[in-house]
């Protein structure tokens, strides 16, 4: 057995043990006899000791000045740039998705981290002048105090950067608690923060379970802020937990993106975006494509040049450069795909055109591998359509005309992605106007956004926030308005005329 690391959290600045004094394993879901290392698995204890030392750590780092604070966050972009490949290679073992894709999210997390870093010199807010003479108006941000966060396995390092940047820039401090999938990427992410300067207490990482770790992390007083990522179902959990002392809550939760293709679609190109879309991080994306509403016209071929660009893929080892999807991130979420792909089959009655299982023999039996997956034939009541599957399966529902398209793409409880290809410009921007979601392509699949738009989602996907952008500032801080009377005199606002 090849020796392997025991990690710890880190809570004040420092390395620690759990208080429970046990750990977990994270083994790696393309061959689960290889274990990445143990983990802590963590308490209340430990969560209570992270967020006293977090609510100690604010006083000094909210007086940090925010340029001050963004050199730090600019010197952990460089090194993230330094550090990219093992750290992309560290994710790929522990999650699965293929190289390609863990280095464009250590990406990710780089340019978030570049970006904040130059919202230090800028965390905008307004001057605007009074209805009074001799009188000065202003707004400016505040920071909250300690921001508590849990995130998802898909994205290992992507999303702990995009709530952890702004949340530091406008002077909160953090406690962290990642996905018990993926600790790790977010143990590496921290390590470089505590060698690249960042101050003891600012961020603190403790790893264990939702139950254990997440739920007290999301009930405690001492926490102004909790941002989520994850299911819908826990989302609402978090939603009802913070409710109760209105703490400020962000989330972004499930999705069910949807590509209308066209008659006047380039097939060729929709057929490209529908690929990656759809089996990109094996399924395993909120933003997915895991509905194609395609016109009757080009629906054949659209169909047939999909799946056997499907059937051709490469699936495997995410090391191995030549492979083009990766394994399911674990053996319950491959049970979940396999679950709906036999409801698709059997239940649904929908026409199963490729896969439709996992993947046995060589290469394959140590890890979770699921087939390429397209169903045909899909209507809008069948479960499949309906709900979110999280895995290598997409499904091919037929339409009629662009008003019908949006009509189906809009039938679904979540709100994140959707997109159109379409070579009329009128119906891009009908669909732009119409297909009620956050985010929107023309083009181009359902995925690939970029850290300096707002990301996030309408109904069951969010609850109205958004991260990136400068619209993260708006949920990590709080607006301040400030009026200064140097008149010298009481002045009555909406009373002196
Ligand atoms: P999940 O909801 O099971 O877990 C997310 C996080 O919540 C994990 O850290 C987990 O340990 C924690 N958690 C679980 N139960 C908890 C509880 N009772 N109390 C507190 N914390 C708890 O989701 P997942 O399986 O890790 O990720 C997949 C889901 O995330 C999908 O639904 C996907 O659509 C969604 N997601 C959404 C986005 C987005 O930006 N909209 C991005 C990535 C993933």
């Amino acid at each position: 057995m090849p020796e392997y690391k025991e990690y710890k959290n880190y809570i004040a600045g420092g390395w620690v043990n759990s208080r429970s004094g046990q750990t977990f394993e994270n083994r790696n879901p393309a061959n689960t006899d290889e274990v990445i290392g143990t983990f802590q698995k963590s308490t209340s204890d430990d969560i209570n000791d992270a967020i006293a030392v977090a609510k100690e750590a604010y006083k000094k780092w909210r007086l940090v000045p925010a340029p001050k604070r963004a050199e730090i966050i600019y010197r952990i972009a460089i090194r993230l740039a330094k550090d990219k490949e093992r750290l992309s290679q560290d994710m790929t073992r522990e999650m699965g998705k293929i190289l390609k894709e863990t280095s464009g999210d250590v990406q990710e997390a780089i340019d978030m981290s570049f970006y904040m870093a130059g919202e230090g010199r800028r965390m905008f807010g307004q001057t605007t002048p009074s209805e009074l003479p001799n009188k000065f108006m202003m707004s400016i941000r505040q920071p909250m105090g300690v921001c508590g966060m849990i995130t998802p396995w898909n994205f290992p390092m992507a999303i702990p950067s995009w709530k952890i940047m702004p949340a530091l820039v406008c002077g909160n401090t953090v406690v962290i608690k990642p996905a018990t999938d993926t600790p790790l990427s977010v143990y590496n992410f921290v390590k470089i923060m505590e060698e690249e300067g960042l101050p003891g207490g600012v961020v603190n990482l403790v790893t264990g379970s939702g139950r254990e770790v997440g739920d007290p992390l999301m009930h405690h007083k001492d926490i102004s802020a909790i941002s989520f990522t994850g299911s819908t179902e826990v989302g609402r959990k978090v939603s009802e937990a913070c409710a109760a002392d209105f703490r400020h809550c962000h989330l972004e939760m499930g999705g069910k993106n949807c590509i209308l293709v066209m008659d006047d679609a380039n097939v060729e190109l929709a057929v490209e975006g529908a690929l990656w879309g759809a089996f990109g991080t094996t399924g395993q994306r909120c933003t997915a494509s895991s509905r194609l509403i395609v016109h009757k016209k080009v629906i054949k071929e659209f169909t047939e040049k999909l799946v056997a660009r499907a059937k051709a893929l490469k699936v495997g080892n995410g090391l191995d450069e030549s492979v083009e999807m990766g394994p399911a991130v674990n053996e319950s979420q491959m049970q979940t795909v396999l679950k709906y792909m036999d409801i698709g089959k059997n239940k649904d009655g929908a026409k199963l055109l490729c896969g439709g299982g996992r993947l046995t023999g060589s290469g394959y039996d140590k890890g979770y591998f699921t087939m390429p997956t397209i169903f045909g034939d899909v209507t809008p009541n069948m479960t499949i359509f309906r709900e979110e599957i999280f895995g290598s399966v997409t499904s091919i529902t037929e339409c009629g005309s662009l008003e019908e398209a949006i009509e189906i793409g809009n039938n679904t409880p979540y709100g994140l992605s959707s997109s159109i290809y379409t070579q009329d410009v009128n119906k891009a921007f009908a669909a732009m106007r119409d297909l009620y979601t956050g985010i929107f392509y023309v083009n181009a699949p359902t995925i690939g956004a970029e850290v300096h738009l707002p990301f996030g989602g309408t109904k069951e996907t969010g609850n109205g926030h958004r991260e990136a952008g400068t619209a993260a500032l708006d949920f990590f801080s709080e607006w301040k308005s400030i009026y200064i009377d140097f008149s010298g005199k009481i002045q009555k606002a909406q009373i002196d005329a």
